[in-house]
């Protein structure tokens, strides 16, 4: 097993070895090979014209998991969204995702080194948001940039005035906290000389935080964010584990199973989420009091299919 970082992108590199098939959550609820990297692989290596695969690329969740477990370190979520650009979507739907900016100019532009871009599901939670932003000790980007994300998850061209825009005021920041985790990923990749974190990351480092992790905890790792940076995060995560011995999602040498499993129409809000299978696998077998998450997706998910207390990071500190 890999613990580098993807290379290449190429489908015609696939050994068709199926190790993305243990680790993938559209795997594990469809059992249909044609929506796994091997699948849509093994059909381009045939000749299958790409508009067909790329339709079934949509139920991809896109949580990365699959990209340290590829020996042939392929940059499988790069390679899916590449499928995905060439879909023929309803007409006016991509311009609809890019008119969803939430909030860009609100707050008051400010002259902090760190700022927290919270995802939807955070800026729902107001005493979450609140209470995360008071814990870190920073501010609230002006603009959330969650258009940019919703573009990202549906391989959306980004108008480039608008991505300018976006960009502008977190270029001369030190540091970004960022609670989604495919923007995370794209924003390394914009701004390489910022420190870019991930939410889940930036509060269990915080020590009124960890302190109140138990051993019979299950932490729930955010996996886009982790996957994102594994080699770095994989030990990041057993230090705390090995402090304080709580059980993690990790699974197969430390992948981080999602808990939530979203195709596209999902993700976006434009269907009802159905996580329940993917979340009771999660929880199958363990002897837990308490599930402790890094995102609020997450937190909704468990709620709704145990009894077990379900509390986001921010909430355990003291
Ligand atoms: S990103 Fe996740 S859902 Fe998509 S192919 Fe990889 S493991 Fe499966
Ligand atoms: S793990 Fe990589 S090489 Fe193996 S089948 Fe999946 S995409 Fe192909």
């Amino acid at each position: 097993m890999s613990a580098l970082h993807p290379t290449h992108g190429k489908y015609s590199d696939c050994s068709g070895c199926s190790l993305c098939l243990l680790v993938c959550p559209v795997w594990r609820e469809h059992r249909d090979l044609c929506l796994t990297p091997h699948g849509h692989a093994k059909a381009l290596q045939q000749g299958i014209i790409t508009e067909e695969m790329a339709t079934n690329t949509l139920s991809c969740s896109l949580c990365m998991a699959c990209l340290p477990v590829c020996p042939e370190n392929l940059d499988i979520v790069e390679m899916i969204l590449n499928l995905r650009r060439q879909l023929k979507v309803p007409d006016g739907q991509r311009e609809r995702l890019l008119s969803m900016n939430s909030t860009p100019t609100t707050l008051p532009l400010t002259s902090c080194s760190t700022l927290l871009l919270p995802d939807l599901a955070l800026q729902a939670a107001p005493r979450i948001l609140s209470r995360t932003l008071d814990l870190l000790q920073i501010r609230q980007a002006a603009d959330d940039g969650a258009d940019i994300a919703l573009a990202l998850e549906s391989a959306t061209t980004i108008p480039e005035l608008r991505l300018q825009q976006f960009l502008a005021p977190l270029r001369s920041l030190k540091k970004i906290i960022v609670a989604e985790g495919l923007l995370l990923r794209q924003l390394r990749r914009w701004l390489p000389a910022t420190k870019i974190i991930g939410l889940g990351e930036a509060l269990s480092s915080q020590e009124n935080v960890r302190r109140n992790l138990r051993a019979n905890d299950l932490y729930v790792i955010e996996p886009r964010a982790y996957h994102a940076d594994y080699s770095r995060l994989v030990k990041y995560y057993d230090r705390l584990r090995t402090i304080h011995h709580c059980a993690f999602n990790l699974d197969l040498q430390r992948i981080a199973i999602p808990a939530t499993v979203r195709n596209l129409q999902q993700r976006l809000g434009l269907a009802e989420p159905d996580d329940a299978a993917q979340t009771r696998w999660v929880l199958q077998g363990r002897q837990i009091d308490r599930i402790v998450v890094e995102n609020l997706e997450d937190r909704a998910a468990f709620a709704a299919v145990c009894d077990i207390p379900v509390l986001h990071l921010a909430e355990l500190a003291t």
